[in-house]
């Protein structure tokens, strides 16, 4: 049956200004690095992409490399959206990254201009798209000088197939550089993609100041610290949970350590007693730093992510609250 989007979708949903640019983003955003691969059944991939669309999640954020196999992702989504969303491609916004290695050889992976070019227009192929939103440098390369990877950022938005460029998992020293070299070009740089949960604070060491200094905005990615900020893990390693699945190496028992389940334990208590799940709190945790336009979530099923979006009904911290999670992850 074709999909018909719910009409009450932009009711509720939270939207953020990304930086001072004209970008609003939803509070909360859909990565698809997971889930999405030629593993994961196609029809539940359209029901996670239909239930956030529905729920006001505008930002779906890919990469080149996701899969397995890597770009697999990328085709899925494309299908979709080409099958079913297409009506709707204005109403989102689209990332995709390259950074990381992709295909074999020295100009499939890092930095260099030939490299985020010509992977740029191979993600668009898979999505059958004319251009993305947003575009980001998935990493820091050392070895190409980032005069040249900035210089390819501009000449990808000039050439029309990226609307926004980003960077991602740089620090905020290469942030500054980053930031100095795109300013001078007038490259529309808005968002940074760093990691960021109440288990990785690092980004609160600098990158927020420089972010913020510059107007740039940062939309969160592992909110959830890849599902360890839920209640998922506090009985046991679930058969169908991301650390059982043999195809995904992100996330194993051994990161499920005693000491870090104390802490998720202790801050999943406090969630109750402020009336949500640990997830939600999580969520709307990272949504208190001031440059954080946007948690961007993944989920395996549909009733994640409608749990996850009904953590904005409770966005409020208070001084006691906050103190007592900082004491927690101290
Ligand atoms: P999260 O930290 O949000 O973890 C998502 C996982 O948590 C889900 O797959 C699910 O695990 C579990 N989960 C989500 N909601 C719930 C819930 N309500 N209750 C219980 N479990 C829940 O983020 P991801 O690690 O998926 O990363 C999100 C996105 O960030 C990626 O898709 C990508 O777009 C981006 N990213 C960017 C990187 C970069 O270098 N720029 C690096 C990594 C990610 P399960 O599958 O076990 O059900």
């Amino acid at each position: 049956m074709r999909y018909v989007a719910n009409t009450d979708r932009y009711r509720d949903m939270v939207y953020n200004r990304c930086g001072n640019s004209g970008i609003q983003l939803p509070a909360i955003s859909l990565g698809l690095w997971n889930n999405f691969s030629d593993n994961d059944p196609i029809e539940n991939q359209r029901v996670m992409l239909f239930k956030a669309f529905d729920l006001g999640i505008t930002h779906f954020d890919l990469a080149n490399n996701y899969g397995p196999p890597a770009g697999s992702a990328e085709i899925n989504f494309g299908r979709i959206l080409r099958e079913d969303l297409a009506a709707y491609r204005d109403e989102m916004i689209i990332s995709t990254k390259a950074g990381f290695r992709m295909w074999d050889g020295p100009y499939g992976d890092w930095g260099s201009r030939k490299y985020l070019v010509a992977s740029l227009d191979q993600s668009l192929k898979r999505m059958g798209l004319e251009y993305v939103d947003i575009f980001y440098h998935h990493r820091p390369d050392p070895n190409t000088p980032l005069e040249e990877t900035m210089a390819a950022l501009d000449q990808i938005v000039r050439q029309g197939t990226a609307l926004y460029v980003g960077i991602s998992n740089y620090d905020a020293d290469q942030t500054k550089e980053a930031v100095k070299i795109l300013q001078e070009q007038n490259t529309p740089f808005i968002i940074h993609q760093a990691a960021y949960s109440m288990l990785d604070r690092k980004i609160e060491h600098g990158l927020t100041e420089v972010l913020e200094k510059n107007s740039i905005g940062c939309i969160a990615f592992v909110p959830l610290a890849q599902g360890l900020l839920t209640n998922k893990y506090l009985n046991g390693i679930p058969k169908d949970s991301r650390a059982a699945k043999d195809y995904i190496p992100f996330l194993n028992e051994k990161d499920i350590s005693s000491s870090v389940l104390q802490k998720v334990k202790s801050l999943n208590d406090l969630a109750a007693s402020r009336g949500q799940s640990l997830a939600q709190m999580a969520l709307v945790w990272v949504l208190q730093q001031k440059s954080v336009a946007s948690a961007l979530i993944g989920a395996s099923r549909a009733s994640q992510i409608e749990e996850n979006v009904r953590a904005l009904e409770n966005i409020q911290f208070s001084a006691d609250e906050m103190k007592q999670i900082n004491e927690i992850l101290k």
